[in-house]
């Protein structure tokens, strides 16, 4: 999975030149969810998960 990352809003598998950060949380966003509703809505959730300490995935 190294050289692929998968959007933090669909969940879908980005290609590599395909991927945009957000720029508030550094998350991978695919071309389809960028600058949409359900991007800000993902956004905040993940801003939220990061305000009680970072999820390291290790899991
Ligand atoms: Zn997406």
């Amino acid at each position: 999975m190294k050289n692929k990352k998968s959007c933090f809003v669909c969940n879908e598998i980005i290609e590599i030149e395909e991927i945009t950060y957000n720029k508030v949380i550094n998350l991978p966003v695919c071309k389809k969810c960028m600058n949409t509703e359900k991007e800000k809505s993902a956004e905040k959730s993940a801003m939220d998960s990061l305000g009680e300490g970072f999820v390291c995935g290790c899991i």
